[in-house]
């Protein structure tokens, strides 16, 4: 895009905590984002993502703690900026364009406080709907467009003025699969090509793995990890976070041997190795939490009794088959591999210690929607 904009806006959350009567939906949240950084927050349905958005917005205001923009306050127990005073803009899961205007005047109307020229304007707008693919549909409303053209429109409108911070609630969440991989790919690209900073709240873990330079994971109203996708998918801090970005499935072992962050363990009778965050010793009882894309299967051979399993289900999916294996009483789902096994068949697991992670046995994270749901996230390229 050709118009210079703002620089893009470092973010800071320092203890931030908002509440709805007796409700705390943010526990002291601190949070870093650097200027030009584009960062997901990813939690499930309740854990504060909307609330939060909605904060850095400025639609809420905050009780306690003190939210910045470049280092300057915008919001703390006494100050409350409006959105339109905070150099940002933000995309809606459910569009939100104007009805009575078309899509060249939504684009428009967010160039309205630039104070330019109607025709700079016009220009500024039409180059932009361009951009999102639109040129030929600058005059339709937003009932003349499809859901996927008017979140272009809305994405268009979002960037035009070139703001240093864009917002994206659940921008896809609304849209069929193939439309919502090829929008995320816009958005990604466009945003990046803006230079300004983004945060991003999805609670669908393959949007934040494809999307994120830093994710954050929200749980019940608290960041329980902040970091590189890479880390958050080899270094979940605890076993929600694991759930909730993909597991295969969990298996109960004990340790045999600790050597700084590696372990080794024993399950169903296998000397498996892992990670672990610190705090196992020899003997103790874990439930180990396994990664799709640890799990290789191989044929078992008398020579190398090794983890043994059959094949419950095996489903085609164009690159290869994915399948759902039990081993003992325990099921591992998303099991990737070239070839079919097939159902019934005896195989061997070979696990990769880089994905499987030993949490302490009497660490329970409640199951969410969401991570009964996962079965599978590929490691980002
Ligand atoms: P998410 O976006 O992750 O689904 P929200 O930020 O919407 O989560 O909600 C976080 C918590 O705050 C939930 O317990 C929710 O019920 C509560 N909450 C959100 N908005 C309101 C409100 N306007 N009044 C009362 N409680 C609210």
């Amino acid at each position: 895009m050709s118009s210079p904009g703002s620089p893009p806006l470092e973010v800071g959350f320092e203890g931030v905590v908002k509440r709805y009567g007796p409700v705390t939906a943010l526990h002291d949240i601190d949070l870093r984002i650097g200027a030009g950084q584009f960062v997901v927050l990813l939690g499930p349905s309740g854990s504060g993502k909307s609330t939060l958005i909605r904060s850095l917005a400025g639609v809420e205001r905050i009780d306690a703690g003190r939210l910045t923009l470049n280092g300057q306050a915008v919001a703390d127990a006494r100050r409350h900026l409006p959105p339109e005073r905070r150099n940002l803009a933000m995309v809606f899961q459910d569009y939100a364009l104007w009805p009575h205007l078309t899509a060249l005047g939504n684009v428009c109307y967010a160039l309205r406080r630039l104070r330019i020229g109607t025709a700079d304007a016009r220009g500024r707008a039409h180059e932009v709907l361009e951009r999102v693919g639109l040129a030929g549909h600058a005059d339709r409303y937003p009932h003349e467009l499809s859901g996927g053209e008017q979140q272009r429109v809305a994405l268009a409108r979002a960037v035009v003025a070139r703001p240093g911070l864009l917002l994206f609630d659940e921008p896809l969440s609304n849209l069929d699969a193939d439309l919502r991989e090829r929008l995320r790919v816009e958005i990604s690209t466009l945003t990046r090509e803006t230079g300004a900073t983004a945060v991003y709240i999805t609670h669908d873990q393959s949007e934040a793995f494809a999307l994120a330079d830093q994710i954050g994971v929200l749980e019940a109203g608290r960041l329980v990890q902040f970091g590189p996708p890479e880390d958050i998918y080899h270094r979940p801090a605890n076993r929600f976070v694991a759930r909730f970005t993909g597991l295969a499935g969990e298996m109960p072992g004990v340790v045999t041997r600790v050597s700084g962050d590696e372990v080794g363990i024993t399950v169903s009778g296998c000397e498996v190795r892992g990670r672990h965050h610190g705090r196992l010793h020899q003997g103790d009882p874990v439930r180990v939490a396994i990664r799709p894309a640890a799990v290789r299967i191989g044929q078992p051979a008398p020579s190398a009794p090794g983890l043994t399993a059959t094949v419950v289900d095996v489903a085609y999916r164009g690159r290869g088959y994915d399948h759902v294996v039990r081993c003992g009483d325990h099921m591992l789902t998303g099991i990737f591999d070239d070839r079919r096994h097939p159902r019934g068949a005896r195989v061997v697991l070979d696990l990769a210690p880089s994905g499987c992670v030993a949490y302490p046995e009497d660490t329970d994270v409640p199951q969410t929607r969401n991570s009964r749901e996962v079965t599978a996230v590929r490691i980002p390229a």
